[in-house]
């Protein structure tokens, strides 16, 4: 295979150093796992770019826990998710996006915040992230911030990281005995992305829903909550019937396209799916039966 051309490839060891080549530097772009970025250079050809590998800042890997929250470093990749006892104990839908995440070598390189910077409608870890209630961490030279991971996302392939800033963590707060479930389907079982997919997160009062959360990809230019489908059900008593009600709202509030992976009709109707398989999962995952 020809090699790649046309860039330049820097490696700062500190996030400072990474922070410094992106104000400074013309065509500055930071780069994780590559796993998105290069086969969009080899479709479209390099631009001339300066290419920050953020690979070697130790400060921008692992998962932690501190104070009830859970911290993700932005290149962590799929495969570290998949093996960590934590996220499957406090996130489990985050834990089962990222066993369905392209293949053993696209998740020992590809990484959470590579998957959310890169945009994707179809981004398998929005939607558990979206339902846990993430926020993002925006780095420049100046202070950092946080936002919620929904502000994250401003269309397709697009966020509202500016030139010189750099997602520097992903957090969400660890709430013991909730239960939630990430479904997806795709065209094939694995090695594709997703045409639909869909997060559910839940929490029990005996058998009501105390608090319920909703987030849906490839069905909008981003990943989307939906608030208004939450709201209806927030409180009530779980049960088959609710989980219909609950499907049949979800696929009202989307607005899919049709493009070569699937319908707008068929992303409608498979949403209705999903939501369905994801609340039970859920339910049963905060200790509840049906
Ligand atoms: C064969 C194949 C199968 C795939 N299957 C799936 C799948 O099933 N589900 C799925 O969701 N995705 C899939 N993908 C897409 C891709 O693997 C994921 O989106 C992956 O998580 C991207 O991470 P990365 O580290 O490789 O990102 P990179 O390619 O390094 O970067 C992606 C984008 O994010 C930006 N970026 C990266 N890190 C940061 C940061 N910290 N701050 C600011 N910007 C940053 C880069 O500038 C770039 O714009 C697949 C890709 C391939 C090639």
């Amino acid at each position: 295979m020809k090699p790649l051309t046309g860039f330049e490839l820097l490696r700062p060891p500190t996030l400072v150093g990474a922070l410094e080549m992106m104000s400074t530097l013309d065509d500055a772009m930071p780069i994780a796992g590559g796993t998105d970025v290069v086969p969009a250079f080899r479709d479209l050809g390099p631009k001339p770019v300066h290419l920050i590998d953020l690979g070697l800042i130790e400060e921008l890997n692992g998962i932690e826990e501190e104070d009830d929250k859970i911290l993700i470093g932005p290149t962590t990749t799929h495969s570290q998710i998949l093996t960590s006892k934590l996220v499957e104990e406090a996130a489990p839908a985050l834990h089962d996006a990222a066993r369905w995440i392209g293949s053993v070598q696209i998740r020992n390189r590809g990484t959470v915040g590579g998957n959310l910077c890169n945009a994707s409608p179809a981004a398998d870890s929005a939607p558990p992230l979206l339902v846990h209630g993430a926020e993002a961490h925006i780095c420049s030279l100046e202070e950092g911030h946080w936002i919620q991971l929904q502000e994250l996302f401003k269309g397709p392939k697009m966020t509202v990281l500016e030139k010189n800033e750099i997602l520097g963590g992903i957090r969400f707060p660890w709430v013991k005995g909730a239960g939630s479930s990430f479904q997806r389907i795709g065209r094939r079982k694995g090695f594709t992305l997703s045409v639909v997919n869909a997060a559910v997160y839940a929490e029990r009062d005996g058998d009501r829903l105390r608090e319920v959360r909703i987030a849906l990809g490839s069905v909008a230019p981003t990943p989307i909550r939906a608030p208004a489908v939450e709201n209806k059900i927030r409180g009530m008593r779980m049960s088959e019937d609710l989980i219909e009600e609950a499907a049949t709202a979800s696929i009202a509030v989307v607005k899919p396209i049709d493009d070569v992976r699937g319908t707008a009709e068929y992303r409608r109707d498979m949403v209705g799916v999903l939501v369905k398989r994801a609340m039970r999962e859920a339910w049963r995952r905060a200790g509840g039966e049906l």
